[in-house]
């Protein structure tokens, strides 16, 4: 059997502790495995301050954990030092990050992020062959070089920057995308656009996302399978479509009838269907304080 793609074995992470003794356990015991040749949409779903951006920081080696290990095809991220094997691990797992306007400068143009990103991590290094390559990265998300060449960020909507976002991230090939809270700061009605995104690139092109929110409708409709997440501690796990329809801890099921308050569901065979409303970009456990589209 091949190695795992991503084994998170009992990972925690604490803040402070020092001389003033204050301790933040953000992240405790947490474990699960992405297997190899199987892309999958992994959710990581929780509250604010349940730990979610802490794990995503891990598993893109972006901080270490206090406890536990995290394996990346079955090597320890904190064995990764040399610059060479950090270069090969970023090539292999990208982050997209939640707004989009942030993460691009709004002085440059955008086009120039994908020429640098080519150039970076593939051979493109001559200028035709780096907009090759953003105009190939640009067509797996649903666009193309020709409708964003010079354009700044505030020209784009923010669902077509991160989508842009989400191409600059496929350029060097990645095997795992960590993408967090990614639809947050996009307007409802674009959302799904991006989601749908996920689904297709998991298909068609083989990567597993690691998809972080709050929003458990959007999690529900794209994931295979989901982790809730409560102060650090994953409270449940498994397949998403058995986790929505028989939450066991008190505070999945919280959260589920947070959704389907919205408008349950008569036959729940079909969680993944779009037509449902409980299913909506934007119906979420915001839904509770009406901000539903
Ligand atoms: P989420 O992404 O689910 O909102 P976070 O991972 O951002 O949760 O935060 C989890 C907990 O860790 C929170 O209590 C937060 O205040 C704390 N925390 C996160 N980052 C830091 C940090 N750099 N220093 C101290 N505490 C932090």
């Amino acid at each position: 059997m091949s190695l795992p793609l991503l084994e998170l074995r009992g990972v925690g992470k604490s803040y402070g502790g020092g001389w003033l003794r204050q301790h933040t356990r953000a992240v405790h015991d947490v474990s699960f495995t992405l297997e190899a040749g199987r892309p999958e949409v992994f959710a990581i779903i929780g509250e604010s301050g349940s730990g979610k951006s802490t794990l995503a920081r891990m598993v893109l080696n972006a901080t270490a954990p206090s406890e536990g290990q995290i394996l990346f095809r079955g090597r320890d991220l904190a064995t990764i030092r040399r610059s060479a094997d950090r270069r090969a691990f970023m090539q292999a797992v990208q982050p997209v990050f939640q707004n989009p306007f942030e993460a691009f400068n709004p002085l440059k143009r955008v086009d120039r992020y994908l020429y640098a990103t080519a150039y970076h991590f593939t051979e493109a290094k001559g200028r035709a062959a780096q907009e090759a390559k953003a105009d190939e990265a640009l067509h797996k998300v649903g666009l193309s070089l020709a409708e964003i060449r010079g354009r700044f960020p505030h020209e784009l909507s923010g669902g077509q920057l991160q989508r842009v976002a989400i191409a600059r991230a496929l350029i060097p090939g990645p095997a795992l995308l960590v993408a967090d809270e990614p639809v947050s700061m996009i307007d409802a009605s674009l959302r799904m656009t991006v989601v749908n995104l996920f689904r297709r690139l998991r298909d068609e092109l083989g990567v597993s996302i690691i998809y972080i929110t709050h929003d458990l409708a959007t999690a529900y409709y794209i994931s295979d399978r989901i982790i809730i997440m409560q102060r650090g501690e994953v409270v449940e796990a498994g397949d998403a479509r058995r986790v929505l329809m028989a939450p066991q801890h008190p505070y999945s099921i919280l959260l589920r009838d947070s959704v389907l308050s919205i408008d349950p569901p008569g036959d729940a065979s079909e969680p993944n269907d779009p037509a449902r409303p409980w299913t909506s970009a934007g119906a979420s456990l915001a839904a509770r304080s009406g901000d539903v589209p």
